[in-house]
């Protein structure tokens, strides 16, 4: 008959708990080992943020972002201060306009990692201002970029580039992005059609040579103006350019060189986002946002808002604010 362990002499159990102890050893190294692996391939796969995301919503803590994620298109204005920084989103296809001023932890690309974004189809710096492209080393560290717009009026000072251009340049070498100054006319990107409106002639101000694009998915249309002013406005106007949109990124932070009430009457959007920082003295001009408002657009701003996500069946438009809207 088998005896039992209490029944066993010291020495006898001294070797079944030296036993257990190394098969609990091995046990848990073998554990460990696949546990590492099996994280990796999760990561690696984009299943981890996904499961992620599902933990963070079942304890009550999702991302803003995560508003937009039964939609099949989402434009989300990501607050970063002053300035601009934009993703255009659908299922196969992530579009994004301008990063943003240089913040330390990378603001604008914190907001895609958490979103869950993998790579950039296509960015397009509008201009070379620092509160459009400042943050752009943080996107290209951080994220497979496939193509790069700039204007192309934007090479012209080449020799006397500020410190954020060299750096802007520099980064899209090191990570070998092929930079392009797209015509006017239509571009399809993954899902997205992507209309170029401007610039197609050169302005002193370099904000008028901001790239100007309508981008549409299905029924929706959303027009991005940059910090393009009036110059490149009454152009546009006088062209007879489609510029009607659903929804308009306020060009220039809501500033009072742009926004005439003409152009808004021609682009006659339901909803118009300003995209500042909180507490500017002069950003948004008062004058321009009572244009916006007599011309019966919905105002969305970031330094109210906080992120603001437009999100589309391509149909309709719900609208997502992080903040309540407190000045
Ligand atoms: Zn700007």
């Amino acid at each position: 008959m088998k005896k039992t362990y209490k029944y066993l002499n010291s020495w006898q159990q001294f070797k079944i708990r030296k036993k257990y102890r190394q098969f609990m050893a091995y046990f848990i190294s073998v554990m460990s080992v696949f546990l590492v692996i099996a994280f990796y391939f999760l990561y690696i796969s984009g299943t981890y943020d996904v499961i992620s995301k599902s933990v963070y919503k079942f304890f009550g803590m999702s991302e803003f972002s995560s508003n937009a994620d039964s939609y099949p298109f989402s434009v989300h204005f990501i607050d970063v201060g002053n300035g601009d920084a934009i993703l255009v989103h659908t299922e196969n296809t992530d579009l994004m306009i301008d990063a943003g001023e240089y913040s330390l932890n990378g603001t604008s690309a914190e907001y895609l990692q958490h979103f869950g974004t993998d790579d950039i189809d296509l960015f397009i710096a509008t201009h070379n201002d620092s509160d459009h492209i400042g943050d752009f080393s943080h996107i290209a560290e951080k994220f497979k970029i496939h193509g790069m717009w700039i204007n192309k009026y934007a090479y012209d000072e080449k020799e006397d580039m500020t410190e954020n251009e060299k750096i802007m340049y520099e980064i899209a070498q090191k990570y070998d992005i092929s930079i392009e100054s797209p015509e006017i006319g239509r571009y399809k990107v993954g899902d997205l059609y992507v209309d170029v409106l401007s610039p197609d002639k050169q302005y002193s101000n370099d904000n008028d040579n901001s790239i100007v694009v309508k981008i549409s998915y299905k029924d929706i249309s959303v027009l991005f103006t940059g910090d393009a002013g009036n110059a490149a406005e009454n152009e546009l106007l006088k062209n007879n350019a489609d510029i009607s949109a659903d929804i308009l990124k306020v060009s220039h932070h809501g500033s009072k060189t742009g926004t005439s009430s003409e152009f808004i009457e021609a682009v006659c959007p339901k909803y118009a986002v300003i995209s500042v920082g909180k507490g500017n003295k002069y950003l948004p001009n008062n004058d321009t946002v009572k244009r916006i408002n007599e011309a019966g657009a919905s105002i969305c701003r970031t330094d109210y808002d906080g992120c603001v996500i437009l999100a589309s069946d391509g149909n309709s438009i719900d609208v997502f604010k992080e903040k309540s809207g407190t000045r």
